[in-house]
């Protein structure tokens, strides 16, 4: 089916942990169906609550306002009317908890960010009654204070009368999408997508349904749990200039953007370079359980009955380290800037830089380990440092996707990639030569707004099916394998005897 001409416009609504942004996608006409163009964005950023150490929140009424105002002023600015958009489909920050009173829709307290530390002894108790296994097992997590679940405990425990009133059904709980969907749908809807769901840690990813052992365990009554439906469907309309417009996608940030960049296939694989990286790969039907400490989550083409399963790794300090470069070091002024001197040097110098700012992740696990800056010789100097940092981004993705291959036995291809410092041509090519596969960056970066339309496009009938939307993915720049393999082994080498150094450093 081709886009009608009156309602050709997709708004994709991203919701992220400091900004919310509205993206207008145009849908052009064409053999598949038509593929999209982006004719507006609009962002605003929003505060950030720390009432403490390791204490993280956000106002869930500034979440709506600013995601609103956005929308409107992406509209505005696009001269595109309200009557002339086919859907509204909407991406968010996981995890992040609210809980609102059913009649007012009022939180009952501010949103728990996934970043926020307070339940990590909740967790603690949690592994102490022996449910680590229980856990992993069922919702593919690990058992943590970054997932929803000890989150929804806390509100219930903390806020007085919270419990009993959602016993009786009086509060509600939801993800981010779930809180937008509820008030842009005046209360209507109550509903969540599998792929936010999966990162509750109360949903069995097994069963596709909220799971009553931990629901038990944690005493968080299954009255307050939206319902789940697949990331592609109509959720209902929200009123936008006097007419309706269906909500038709709603999809966590990082499946949206393994959607958008037409990972549909088993193996398939992309690595998004934002403050952090996210690694996901499609691990097709059948559910696999990490023994890396990867995480299993379910994608954006689940349906009812039918699971499609991702595994998940992530590097905590991706460009972060390009940040502190420029912040704290004052070594460079930009982060651009870094692609310009990195490559002022044919080589790193024998510098390593290990970013374990807070610990490393997957798939060396170690809270302990602190950074550090390992080969320094009277000759090294800001290039090989800039240089040595890129290289790291690169050294830790390459780390997730061995653990991944290891784990799931499905050798990767070739690396898709996104986000803001995919944008720099030496990382990328590094990344390349340290994976020994080819890297491939898509026309449109902004793959995760790109997603939650396609999503959207999907379920009111743009496309027929997502085999349309993959001949739409096209290449920017691919980067292919350079480097020797001696040259590698050693590189990597050196890399890991860098890490290990830096293990169990906090005492
Ligand atoms: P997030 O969504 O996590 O805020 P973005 O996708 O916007 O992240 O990417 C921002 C990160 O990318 C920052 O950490 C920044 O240092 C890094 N970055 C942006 N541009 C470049 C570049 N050209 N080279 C290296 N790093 C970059």
């Amino acid at each position: 089916m081709h886009p009608s001409p009156e309602k050709r416009y997709l708004l994709a609504l991203d919701q992220g942990t400091t900004s919310s942004r509205a993206i207008l996608f145009d849908t052009l006409p064409g053999e598949n169906g038509g593929g999209l163009r982006i004719v507006a964005a609009a962002q605003k950023e929003f505060t950030q609550i720390y009432p403490q150490a390791g204490y993280v929140e956000h106002d869930a009424e500034e979440i709506i306002g600013s995601q609103t105002e956005v929308m409107n002023r992406a509209l505005r600015e696009s001269g595109v009317s309200a009557a002339e958009i086919a859907a509204i489909g909407i991406t968010n920050q996981r995890e992040t908890t609210v809980v609102w009173d059913k009649k007012t829709g009022r939180p009952i307290y501010n949103a728990i960010v996934w970043q926020c530390r307070r339940t990590a002894p909740q967790c603690e108790t949690m592994i102490a009654d022996g449910c680590e296994n229980y856990v992993r097992d069922n919702t593919g997590l690990r058992i943590d204070a970054y997932f929803s679940a000890t989150k929804v405990k806390w509100l219930l425990d903390n806020i007085p009368g919270a419990r009993e009133r959602a016993k009786n059904g009086e509060l509600l709980f939801g993800t981010v999408d779930t809180w937008l969907i509820w008030r842009l749908t005046g209360g209507k809807i109550h509903a969540t997508d599998y792929t936010n769901a999966s990162r509750t840690m109360l949903y069995n990813i097994r069963t596709m349904d909220w799971d009553d052992n931990i629901l038990y365990e944690l005493d968080i009554p299954r009255c307050m749990l939206p319902q789940v439906v697949p990331s592609s469907h109509i959720y209902g309309t929200t009123r936008l200039e006097g007419v309706d417009i269906p909500i038709a996608s709603a999809v966590g940030d990082q499946q949206a953007a393994l959607f958008g960049q037409a990972c549909f296939e088993t193996g398939d694989v992309k690595n998004t370079y934002g403050t952090g990286c996210f690694l996901l790969m499609n691990i097709g039907k059948s559910m696999r359980v990490s023994e890396q400490g990867m995480l299993t989550t379910l994608s954006a083409g689940s349906r009812p009955g039918k699971p499609e399963y991702v595994m998940e790794g992530s590097v905590f300090v991706g460009g972060a380290i390009i940040q502190w470069l420029r912040d704290e070091l004052g070594l460079i002024t930009s982060a651009a800037e870094s692609e310009f001197f990195a490559t002022q040097v044919p080589d790193n110098g024998g510098v390593v830089v290990v970013p374990a700012f807070t610990g490393l992740g997957a798939p060396h696990w170690d809270m302990y380990a602190r950074g550090a800056i390992f080969g320094l010789t009277r000759g090294a100097g800001r290039n090989h440092l800039v240089r040595a940092s890129l290289e790291s981004i690169a050294f830790q993705s390459r780390d997730v996707v061995d653990a991944i291959t290891a784990d799931t036995g499905i050798p990767i291809r070739t690396l898709k990639v996104d986000g803001g410092a995919s944008a720099n041509n030496f990382l990328m090519q590094f990344q390349a030569d340290i994976l020994g596969r080819e890297v491939v960056r898509p026309s449109i970066r902004e793959t995760t707004a790109l997603g939650a339309a396609y999503l959207a496009g999907l379920a009111c009938g743009i496309w027929e099916s997502a085999e349309q939307i993959k001949g739409q993915w096209t290449l920017e720049r691919r980067f292919v394998p350079a480097m020797e393999r001696e040259e590698r082994t050693a590189l990597l080498h050196r890399w890991h005897r860098g890490v290990e150094r830096c293990r169990g450093w906090q005492e």
